[in-house]
């Protein structure tokens, strides 16, 4: 990533075309000349040969460059090309050079942090609220890491000479915090700032225009877009994306073929879904501001399907009380999915740091999706009504932590319909 190897690296391919555009063909553009329409999967482990004197300099190229190799792949943890597809596609959503996918946001994560790891470089600054598991992976130290956590005008003064490393998440996963891209990006100098992009999507925001040299998604989330898929990609300059590709084929961090064809078919609704349900979103944060049974509610400039807010009732009660909204972790998905950041996501997180970060016990979560709007706030109405007019005999029976799980076990006499909401101040 230093600058003087950056001639080596290929410009970002000019956007000459629209992201809608981008959105369904790009990674797709040879399939008519292949006399194809969908992309083809290619599910093999291993290619045959039988020529080993080609192979084995096939083999030590992709260990001095870390290039694609040309011509099909020696073996599927080095490279495959279904993925392959996926991974131009976001490329090219996010402007960027290269994107190298992964099994997970987190083994995406996992690599980066190697990579520069790699290079003695391990040290890294980040902003906190991040994704609970990625605080955890960076305040646990576990890949040799060493973390300073700071606020975005703390960033220069934290740099050290073993910095590899700037991260940060905007919108923030819980809070939806943002962050000044371009203004951060200024303040790591040559330090590379990684932008994890999961809420925003490039369709609403593209972090390398602004100054961010990598950009990091959990594609599990809007990429897909379905609830059915499990991955993680990273965009970034193509001796960056060499290096990954050289820790994924150590590691063994890899995408299964048959996401990355899950995960280029729901690149190309992503800017009709990601619209669509932050058209919904908007207004539905628009309602919660108004409504008296809710504290504070976090929407971000950026736009987006996801909406935070506090809640003056009882948090585990509203969760227990949804029947059209799906009480689950996770988010990006077609339904609309509510969680309790503080119980789920961001669980793992010590409880000091969690309240620092702005993730408070009243804090709820919701990942708006492309049902209509008017069902969705009928449905979080009522479960509002049920949290908030809590009987004080009942309210302790009412919600039950199963032993095992630690999951909510609502307790169907524990529903108060018709009760009028608690009338709170604001
Ligand atoms: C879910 C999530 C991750 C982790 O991704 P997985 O695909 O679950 O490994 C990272 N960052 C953000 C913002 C996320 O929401």
């Amino acid at each position: 990533m230093d600058t003087e190897a950056s001639s080596l690296t290929p410009q970002p391919p000019f956007r000459s075309r629209a992201l809608a555009t981008e959105a369904v063909h790009a990674g797709r553009d040879d399939l008519a000349s292949l006399g194809l329409h969908a992309a083809p999967i290619d599910l093999s482990t291993t290619y045959p040969s039988y020529d080993s004197r080609g192979e084995a300099a096939r083999i030590d190229a992709f260990a001095t460059t870390g290039a694609r190799p040309d011509g099909p792949p020696v073996y599927a943890r080095l490279d495959n090309p279904t993925t392959a597809r996926f991974e131009t596609a976001l490329a090219r959503l996010e402007g960027a050079g290269s994107a190298v996918a992964f099994a997970s946001g987190m083994a995406a994560l996992t690599a980066v942090l190697l990579a520069r790891a790699s290079s003695g470089l391990r040290h890294v600054v980040a902003v906190r609220p991040l994704y609970g598991c990625s605080d955890h992976l960076l305040g646990a130290g576990l890949l040799g890491t060493e973390v300073t956590w700071t606020d975005p005008a703390g960033i220069a003064e934290a740099i050290r000479p073993d910095t590899g490393l700037v991260m940060v998440e905007t919108p923030a996963n819980p809070t939806l915090a943002e962050i000044d891209i371009r203004a951060v990006a200024h303040s790591c100098g040559s330090v590379p700032l990684l932008v994890d992009n999961t809420f925003a999507t490039p369709v609403l925001q593209r972090p390398l225009e602004h100054g961010a040299r990598i950009v990091l998604h959990s594609a599990t989330k809007y990429l897909g877009g379905h609830g059915d898929v499990m991955g993680g990609v990273v965009a970034c300059d193509e001796e960056f994306a060499a290096v990954l590709r050289q820790v994924r084929f150590a590691t063994g961090g890899v995408l299964h073929p048959m996401a990355g064809y899950l995960l280029l078919r729901g690149l190309s609704t992503l800017p009709v879904r990601v619209r669509a349900a932050s058209a919904a979103a908007a207004e539905l944060a628009r309602r919660l501001a108004a409504d008296p049974r809710i504290a504070r509610v976090h929407y971000p400039e950026t736009g987006g399907a996801m909406v935070s807010f506090e809640v003056f009732g009882d948090p585990h009660r509203i969760i227990a009380g949804v029947r059209l909204i799906t009480p689950a972790v996770s988010l990006g998905s077609v339904d609309t999915l509510i969680q309790h950041p503080a119980s789920i996501s961001h669980r793992i997180v010590g409880e000091g740091d969690r309240r620092a970060a702005g993730v408070g016990d009243r804090l709820l979560r919701m990942s708006v999706g492309l049902e209509d709007v008017e069902d969705l706030w009928a449905d979080l109405c009522q479960a509002l009504s049920a949290g908030s007019a809590v009987p004080p005999a009942r309210s302790e029976a009412a919600v039950r932590t199963s032993p095992l799980t630690g999951s909510q076990v609502p307790s169907p006499a524990g529903r108060a319909p018709g009760q009028e909401p608690r009338s709170t101040g604001r």
